[in-house]
């Protein structure tokens, strides 16, 4: 949202005279660390690991498994050996185990499979149970979906998403965050996204408290199929209103808003501002929409639970690259290889994630219910519950947030202190979105939470 932002600080300039409260966004507290996470991501790392994931062969759910050179059991002991590796670097600050579940009976999955994921949890120190987290699934496809034999490289579907979450690990393994961070390689996600939903489910019933999974599935593709090549966009793709909102919660959405403003979306938009802000030559789309059009990802069972979760994409899609038997035909080269990779570019958007995962990891929790009034009154005023201080003991306050109810992005903010309610004086409700953000004391921010059940983070 570059160009947007431009155009926002010249709003903000112009309207200083009639809304002296206005306050652009571009003020912000840069964070020297973040432009350090940012730098450390190696696309040379991320060529090697994607080199080794294609070098199984195959890795196909319903694959090989005992073979330790071919197959999708191979490929997941390498996956968690080398997190393992990773929490040895760091004095054993990982937690690195399989999360597997016999599958049956599935329309992909007929005969009983063990869909096994690599998870890797990097604990917070003071408020272990928030988890921000990022993912990429393991497993390849050819163009029959059953085929589990054939050669099937899945360089960038989605050898680029694990080589990424990997990579993510290795550089920010390397400080130490308030909340926890989760590396995830999800498995099954072709035959119907099962590695994500038993993650999901799971951390539902272990009482995880997730504010964000960063879901990152194609990160390395820059030649679109419509002949566009770009390495300087990607895109984030967030759902609308939240799968689980009741009958009454959408009543009263009605009334007061929030249709654009689930949780999900402003953690699109809060990953979208780190891209203007650290990482270079990068702009991101924010989508309104779950995925793309009539297609899925491992974002989505957690969506499905209420949980805030995004797709982190490429931008330029190479269908002929995706789901394809390696062949040649009327002068096309179709699969998934890895001439279609671009390491530089994997590495801008494994960047982005680390950005996004230590800014949100490194901030107080979002503010939970966040509740606004101000009808037929001059002034708007948001009230909030006062985070733990023990979890959070870097709080430094509240920053509230506002924008036209048109604009994509955030374009108001002031800080408020530590305060759990404030009024905006002669700001009509009517006329803006609001939302409240956390902040620490070293200018680390939450993302922004708007009011009531359409926004909220949870507790
Ligand atoms: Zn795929």
């Amino acid at each position: 949202m570059k160009h947007f932002h431009v155009a926002s600080v010249m709003l903000a300039l112009s309207l200083t005279s009639t809304m002296s409260l206005a306050q652009s966004t571009t003020d912000y507290q840069d964070q020297a660390k973040l432009h350090d996470i940012a730098k450390a991501v190696s696309p040379e790392r991320i060529e090697a690991d994607i080199r080794t994931l294609v070098g199984f062969g195959t890795r196909h759910t319903l694959s090989e498994t005992e073979s330790d050179t071919q197959g999708i059991g191979a490929a997941r002991r390498w996956i968690k050996n080398e997190f393992e590796q990773i929490s040895q670097a760091c004095g054993g600050c990982l937690e690195v185990y399989f999360q597997s579940k016999t599958i049956s009976g599935e329309t992909r999955i007929p005969d009983a499979t063990e869909v096994v994921s690599v998870i890797a949890v990097q604990r917070g120190s003071h408020d272990p149970n928030r988890y921000v987290l990022m993912s990429g699934d393991i497993d390849s496809r050819v163009s029959d979906v059953m085929n589990s034999t054939s050669i099937s490289p899945g360089a960038n579907d989605n050898a680029s998403g694990v080589a990424g979450t990997l990579e993510a690990a290795r550089v920010l393994s390397k400080y130490k965050f308030n909340g926890s961070i989760v590396y995830a390689a999800l498995a099954g996600e072709e035959q119907g996204l099962f590695g994500g939903k038993i993650l999901a489910e799971q951390a539902q019933k272990d009482g995880w408290r997730i504010k964000a999974v960063l879901n990152n599935d194609m990160i390395g593709n820059i030649e679109g199929i419509n002949g566009v090549i770009n390495n300087t966009t990607a895109r984030i793709f967030a759902e609308g209103t939240r799968q689980t909102e009741t009958p009454e919660e959408a009543r009263v959405r009605r009334f007061t808003g929030g249709e654009v403003d689930s949780p999900s979306r402003n953690l699109a938009r809060y990953i979208d501002l780190m891209a203007d802000r650290y990482i270079p030559n990068l702009d991101t789309m924010v989508i309104y929409r779950l995925d793309r059009f009539g297609r899925g990802g491992h974002h989505r069972p957690f969506n499905d639970l209420g949980y805030p979760g995004v797709r982190i994409m490429e931008t330029n899609e190479n269908y002929n690259r995706q789901h394809q038997d390696i062949r040649s035909e009327n002068g096309i080269d179709y699969g998934d290889t890895i001439e279609g990779v671009n390491f530089e570019y994997a590495a801008k958007l494994t960047a982005l994630n680390a950005v996004s995962l230590a800014g949100m990891a490194w901030a107080p929790a979002p503010p939970a219910k966040v509740e606004i009034n101000g009808a037929v009154k001059p002034s708007t005023t948001l009230n909030w519950q006062a985070l733990d201080p023990k979890q959070n003991p870097q709080l430094k306050g509240y920053k509230i947030y506002w924008r036209y109810t048109d604009a994509p992005q955030w374009q108001f903010s002031r800080f408020v202190g530590n305060v759990n309610s404030y009024t905006l004086d002669n700001i009509v409700i009517d006329n803006y979105f609001f939302g409240v953000a956390s902040v620490s004391q070293d200018g680390a921010e939450s993302p922004v939470v708007f009011p009531g059940a359409a926004g909220a983070f949870g507790e």
